[in-house]
């Protein structure tokens, strides 16, 4: 557990407890506001958010910021983004497990840092890893679950989304969700 955030990100660029040390070119620690409520949370950077060291840049993230200013949210006033990776796999292939479970540490302690109330898990492989290893992200997207004391939520992948356009309605019904509960909370 680290005490300072500045502490974290530092010795999180110097992690090379896995293999997708080796073809990074940034670690992707995340980025936002460190005090936010809300925290989303993919599943590791891609070829741009490798490149900058920023999740989410690429045309996904475009689309994520989109449906973020349609309900009040941006990724540099009120909430924190991370992935469940810090190091984009190559080709962007999905983390492999035993990646991903020497990497949640790091997204532990961010949790621990932020201690956000609502955590939003971005596509099917964070929730699967943050909610329930079997769960089904196109038949339990946009629905609550409550797990130690925090309100955890899965909305579709925006890379998803930009090959299954037909998906976004229903995508962006989960957002309206996640505005309502935090009215709902007091959360700004
Ligand atoms: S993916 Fe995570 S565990 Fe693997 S080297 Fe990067 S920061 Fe470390």
């Amino acid at each position: 557990m680290y005490s300072t955030w500045e502490e974290l990100e530092n010795a999180c660029r110097s992690c090379t407890k896995c293999g997708l040390c080796e073809g990074r070119t940034n670690v992707v620690v995340g980025m936002g506001n460190p005090q936010a409520k809300v925290m989303f949370v993919g599943e590791g950077p891609g070829e741009q958010e490798d490149l900058q060291g920023k999740p989410f840049v690429g045309r996904s993230g475009q689309l994520l910021d989109k449906m973020l200013d349609a309900v009040d949210l941006d990724r540099n006033r009120n909430i924190y983004i991370g992935n469940i990776v810090k190091c984009r796999p190559p080709k962007n292939r999905d983390p492999l497990p035993e990646e991903q479970e020497m990497c949640i540490d790091w997204l532990r302690d961010q949790f621990l840092l932020i201690r956000p109330k609502i955590i939003v898990c971005l596509g099917r492989i964070a929730a699967m890893k943050l909610i329930r290893p079997d769960f089904h992200i196109m038949k339990e997207h946009g629905q609550f679950f409550e797990k130690g004391g925090v309100l955890m939520m899965a909305t579709l992948h925006p890379a998803a989304l930009l090959r299954n356009p037909n998906n976004k309605p229903s995508a962006f019904e989960d957002f309206l969700k996640l505005r309502a509960k935090m009215d709902e909370l007091g959360i700004e």
